[in-house]
């Protein structure tokens, strides 16, 4: 049995708010989802240049409150024959998007790369989860043995993890984030990409930032920070502002990193607590 951690604390809290009538960012339908199972704009971004870190402790310069109080649309059932070659997902496939032609056109792209060694030993592409019309986007290094089964990012035990991450930051993974990978095909035995491995996949990622624009991206862990931005040293650089192509970018720990070092969890909370206040949003206070 896993011990209950900050961001079960925190969950907790918007739970008993919830029930018990106090002030709570926390939508019934998001605790319905944590509760019932496991988790689960636009200006282009132009190149694969790497923008200069801001200065620490440097807030978000574009910061507005964008509170989502609205519940969003269900998201469209694909058509049958869409659903044929899409791994699905509660019979969708994910960060499945009709409405945006290019996003599905580049879904199929990735699908058909081969553009590197990992593309004959994938099961699945790893594409994208959520919804990739949100305002935040968080991007992981690759996928691991169950995002290769399912074809879905952040799927395994680090993807529970962020998907109570995100909970606990009052967001709803589906509709209200997009999260995606330095690359897109699980490099074996769960190793990080190499050098020419991310070089090939990273185009297709930058097209997807620039698809998704979102207001905020948050990395996770070393190889996004590497890859994105040419940086070592997620120690030292979490929590600080970076820019990317004028969308704010919150370096943090990796969920698996979290799930060995569990006192890392409250610097972590305190990362994804900054990235909240660009949304104006608040957890609920800690009792
Ligand atoms: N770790 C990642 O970085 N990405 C995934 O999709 C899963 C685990």
């Amino acid at each position: 049995m896993r011990k209950p951690d900050i961001f079960d604390e925190i969950i907790q809290c918007m739970k008993t708010c919830e029930q018990t009538g106090a002030d709570a960012s926390m939508s019934t339908e998001i605790l319905q989802d944590l509760y019932s199972r496991p988790v689960r704009k636009a200006a282009p971004v132009q190149n694969a240049s790497v923008p200069a870190p801001a200065p620490a402790s440097v807030p978000s310069p574009a910061a507005s409150s964008v509170r989502i109080t609205q519940p969003r649309p269900a998201q469209p059932q694909p058509p049958a024959q869409t659903q044929a070659h899409i791994p699905l997902r509660d019979g969708v496939p994910p960060a499945y998007a009709p409405d945006m032609p290019e996003w599905e056109s580049l879904r199929a792209e990735c699908a058909a790369c081969m553009n590197c060694g990992l593309g004959r030993t994938r099961t699945n592409m790893v594409f994208a989860d959520g919804n990739p019309h949100a305002e935040l986007m968080f991007i992981g290094e690759g996928p691991g043995a169950d995002e290769d089964a399912t074809g879905v990012p952040f799927v395994g035990r680090a993807g529970e993890l962020l998907s109570r991450m995100i909970a606990a930051m009052t967001f709803d993974r589906r509709t209200e984030t997009c999260i995606a990978n330095i690359v897109k095909c699980r490099p074996p035995g769960n190793r990080n990409p190499a050098d020419d491995e991310a070089a090939a996949c990273i185009p297709y990622l930058k097209r997807q930032i620039a698809m998704v624009n979102p207001k905020v991206i948050v990395l996770l862990g070393a190889v996004p920070l590497l890859y994105l931005f040419n940086l070592k040293g997620i120690m030292k650089l979490r929590g600080r502002w970076l820019d990317y192509e004028g969308i704010p970018v919150m370096p943090t720990y990796h969920p698996a990193f979290l799930l060995r070092n569990p006192p890392a969890k409250k610097d972590a909370w305190a990362d994804l607590q900054a990235v909240m206040a660009v949304f104006g949003r608040k957890p609920a206070p800690r009792r």
